[in-house]
């Protein structure tokens, strides 16, 4: 199993971060978590596309966290030969924003159908709305969702992979929470997203100050990851993104809180999680 971060951003646009999301590769194939800003170049780039996920499962709706779906929704309908729904799971709502997405782009659906004679099917997808427990199993691969705390936003949830005895979690946003401790229980690598709650407090923008409430801090997530004997915790959706040359702080955040291996994420960082971590 190998862990491939897409996009280490968030909201705040970047020349280096792509928006959040994570590829899991599998034996069952790529499980994208989440879709951001920029998804499908940073997939290009990983040697996979919105043909190839075998799903898309998304931690809530949160528009960095789902901004580039319908470039998904599209480019798999039309550069496939025969039709290819996309499997996709996530949180209450997540139907009405397939159901919704595919609306928006009813011209374009239009305007393709009439113009390729071979292409005769429409986009779809096959929605599965979900809370916890275990969303989807394809071979010895198994994901079980539970829920997390992103309040106001709601409903939200973490995920957990499992495969040949290995484990990675998928946190969302959340602020630390039982759900997500049940997720990262023993897990070999925690992909965790945070901000800099000193950083923030600096800057001083309320605009930016009201993230506070419902994210992890990097303590905080250090603290998640040490509670429940993580092995590796990997830090992603950098807020505000890292000044080249201040990484080391980030990193010693953490490791006030977590003794084992922490890593900053970047795009496209791939970490094989069947050999020796790092
Ligand atoms: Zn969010």
């Amino acid at each position: 199993m190998q862990v491939i971060i897409l996009g280490s951003g968030s909201p705040l646009p970047d020349p280096v971060r792509a928006g959040p999301s994570t590829l899991i590769r599998t034996t069952a194939g790529d499980l994208l978590f989440d879709c951001g800003r920029g998804v499908l170049m940073r997939a290009a780039a990983a040697g996979s596309g919105a043909g190839m996920f075998r799903a898309l499962l998304l931690t809530h709706l949160h528009s960095d966290h789902i901004s580039d779906l319908n470039d998904i929704f599209t480019t798999r309908w039309v550069l496939s030969f025969a039709p290819n729904p996309l499997p996709v799971f996530g949180p209450d709502g997540t139907a009405a924003l397939l159901r919704d997405t595919e609306k928006m782009l009813e011209p374009d659906i239009g305007y393709r159908l009439a113009h390729h004679g071979d292409l005769t099917w429409r986009p779809d997808a096959i929605v599965t709305e979900v809370d916890q427990g275990v969303v989807f199993e394809d071979g010895t691969v198994k994901v079980t969702a539970a829920p997390t705390d992103h309040a106001p936003v709601r409903p939200t949830v973490g995920f957990r992979i499992d495969e040949g005895g290995r484990s990675v979690v998928i946190s969302g946003d959340t602020v630390p929470c039982a759900g997500l401790d049940e997720l990262c229980a023993d897990a070999d690598v925690l992909v965790h997203t945070v901000v800099r709650r000193d950083l923030i407090e600096q800057i001083g923008l309320p605009r930016l100050t009201d993230v506070l409430d419902y994210h992890s801090s990097v303590p905080d997530a250090a603290q998640t990851a040490a509670r429940n004997g993580v092995r590796a915790l990997v830090l992603t959706h950098l807020v505000p993104a890292p000044i080249p040359g201040t990484e080391h702080e980030w990193l010693d955040q953490a490791k006030e809180h977590f003794q084992d291996e922490v890593v900053l994420a970047t795009d496209l960082l791939t970490l094989d999680v069947n050999a020796d971590l790092f």
